[in-house]
């Protein structure tokens, strides 16, 4: 009697993949003194962002931009792109572009740091006298 051990891999594992949940950071400073502003809320200004503002150097940083079709079509915003917040004069890579409703997209974008950091960069710890 041969059984033919039909093991379907049971392909389901409990993580969906992706980040998993672990604290934000500050892109800029890597301070873990952050608030999470989340897209949806209605605060004071309506807020149709997502965003992380930092209390310690006070940045704030979009994880989600909120843009009409007018708009995109004049900031010609797409995946692999190029978002400009020339408010804060911080550049971001736009990594996926969503369309919602009618008349909404949003941006999902990651900051692009520049790797000024020459105190924490590389692997510089070990060394003890
Ligand atoms: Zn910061």
């Amino acid at each position: 009697m041969v059984e033919s051990n039909a093991n379907r891999g049971r392909d389901s594992r409990g993580n969906s993949g992706g980040e998993t949940v672990r604290e934000r950071r500050c892109p800029w400073c890597q301070s873990r003194d952050v608030r999470l502003v989340q897209r949806g809320f209605t605060g004071p200004t309506d807020e149709r962002d997502q965003y992380v503002t930092c209390n310690t150097c006070k940045r704030l940083t979009y994880e989600i931009i909120s843009r009409n079709s007018r708009d995109m079509r004049l900031g010609q915003y797409r995946a692999g792109g190029t978002y400009r917040d020339t408010r804060r004069q911080t550049k971001y890579d736009i990594t996926r572009v969503l369309k919602v409703g009618s008349n909404e997209y949003l941006l999902y974008v990651k900051p692009i740091v520049r790797s000024a950091d020459p105190i924490h960069g590389g692997s510089m710890r070990r060394g003890r006298y």
